[in-house]
């Protein structure tokens, strides 16, 4: 560094410590260098002093900014340029000319480029490519940007702890490393800087994971719907000239969410059944995200189940009727509840562990075994309670409307071949060590045990007060 260039840094640096000059001597620390004094050059300011770096940000207006994090330098770009060996740009792309002029002081340099696009293929090529192209001689290593401001002021958390970094050189790559490693993420090197597109469009995607399943639930909420439209609702006003459309509501949503989520839960092992006959033989594994949608579609039907019991008893009781009791149906009656009850509450338990959050604390043995045990299990008791609801009403021709079957018969084929399946897969004859399971992700969240323990509690305390009164034919007066 020249003379005139010392002096230059020295008349462009303003000391955002005011203490800094009567502590006589600080200890070294490694200096790292921000362009851009924007929300995200400020949290990452902060976060990078919070580790132990020596903090310089390079301002357009270094003698006017206030509101930096304590302890850290300002200077002007030029000044900056030669502070520090690692350099954030947090600074849009539209405006990376400025470092043009710098590119003489940048020369073997790491720049991280932490830009996002607003939309995909904004631009032709990615905005680290297109800063490489600016400043040939620095090393562009592309980090960071998957992270926002406010994540990074607040430190990383369970969710949110990967930082991907992708660039041409072993060294730079590895230094970007070091720096998200002692800031608290973990760093995952994604190859060179061709893959840069791909990482600034991963904060543009809305939920890539969940598309498949959502769609299949959708899908299969929208057949089920018309379907039991059919024969439900548009039946009783041809053959009876009833008018129960008021039943779309409550009533039809009640019987599609149960049909979806049992489907949805047997496709989850469908595969694994199907590729353990094809590879009895061979490990198999596979992913899916449907377990938090069929949650989402059993909490729903839990829900409705409460309001549409509530409906029916207030009818029994203002029509004032009552039915013999008769213990086989009441057998049935509190089967199909506790069936219902364990089946759900262990679904949700399914639908817990697949988060990130959760499923990271577990070991690789007790993730396994929820996944694949306890959701065997899950699937064997929401089937069980399914055929208990049906009851005797499988052989009764009048169920059959319009030569129909009803939803709840269709939606038991799928978890009826894949339990037959499983069975057939633990006989001694085809029991095989194969490592069949079912990877489930999704959003993280944190009241995930809340949710657990609300939807227990929701699935047991109606019927602790309704029971009694059924069984029991207490004759109870509306009021
Ligand atoms: P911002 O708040 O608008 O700050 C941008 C900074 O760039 C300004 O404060 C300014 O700093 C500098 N700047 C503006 N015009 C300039 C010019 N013509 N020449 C040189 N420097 C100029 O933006 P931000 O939210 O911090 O985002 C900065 C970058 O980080 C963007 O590329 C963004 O995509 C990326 N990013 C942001 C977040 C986030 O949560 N905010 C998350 C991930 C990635 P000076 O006034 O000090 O020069």
């Amino acid at each position: 560094m020249t003379g005139q260039e010392r002096s230059e840094e020295k008349s462009e640096c303003v000391s955002l410590s005011p203490i800094r000059d009567a502590v006589p001597a600080q200890p070294k620390c490694e200096r790292v260098s921000v362009f851009g004094t924007g929300d995200l050059g400020r949290s990452l300011g902060l976060r990078l002093l919070q580790a132990g770096y020596g903090v310089v940000f390079g301002s357009r207006r270094p003698h006017s900014i206030s509101h930096l994090p304590h302890g850290a330098q300002v200077l002007g770009h030029a000044a900056a340029a030669q502070s520090a060996h690692l350099f954030f740009i947090a600074v849009q792309r539209e405006h990376y000319d400025f470092l043009v002029p710098l590119a003489k002081q940048l020369k073997g340099k790491v720049l991280v480029d932490v830009s996002n696009n607003l939309r995909k293929n904004q631009y032709p090529e990615a905005n680290a490519e297109y800063l490489q192209s600016l400043v040939p001689g620095a090393e562009v290593v592309k980090g960071f940007n998957t992270l926002s401001a406010w994540s990074l002021q607040n430190g990383p958390s369970d969710a949110n702890r990967q930082v991907y970094i992708c660039g041409e050189g072993v060294e730079a790559k590895q230094a970007v490393m070091a720096v998200a490693t002692k800031l608290g993420f973990s760093a995952l090197d994604r190859g060179s800087l061709s893959v840069a597109r791909e990482l600034e469009d991963f904060p543009l995607q809305l939920f890539p994971q969940w598309r498949l399943p959502l769609h299949i639930a959708i899908g299969l909420s929208a057949a089920f719907f018309f379907y039991l439209l059919i024969r439900d609702i548009i039946y009783a006003y041809v053959t009876q000239g009833k008018d129960i459309s008021f039943r779309i509501m409550v009533s039809l949503a009640n019987k599609v969410c149960p049909i979806v989520s049992l489907i949805m839960l047997s496709l989850c092992y469908l595969p694994g059944v199907l590729a353990s006959f094809l590879q009895l033989y061979r490990g198999t594994k596979y992913r899916s995200d449907l377990c938090v949608c069929e949650c989402v579609c059993i909490h729903v039907y839990n829900t409705m189940y409460m309001c549409v019991s509530t409906l029916h008893d207030q009818k029994y009781i203002r029509e004032n009727r009552t039915t013999e009791f008769d213990t086989t149906t009441a057998w049935r009656g509190d089967s199909y509840l506790s069936l219902g009850i364990l089946g759900f509450g262990l679904y949700i338990l399914l639908g817990i562990t697949s988060l990130p959050s959760v499923s990271n604390v577990l070991s690789w043995r007790e993730f396994s075994f929820i996944q694949s045990k306890l959701g065997h299990l899950t699937l064997l008791l929401c089937t069980a309670h399914t055929y208990l609801y049906g009851w005797n009403r499988f052989l009764s021709s009048s169920t059959y409307r319009w030569y129909t079957p009803p939803g709840y018969m269709l939606c038991l084929v799928i978890p009826s071949v894949v339990l037959l399946l499983k069975l057939l897969l633990i006989t001694p004859y085809t029991h095989t060590q194969n490592n069949t399971l079912v990877m489930m992700t999704a959003l993280s969240s944190r009241h995930e045990l809340l949710f657990l323990c609300y939807c227990t509690l929701r699935g047991w305390l109606p019927f602790n007060h309704r029971l009694p009164c059924f069984w029991d034919q207490k004759p109870t007066t509306f009021n």
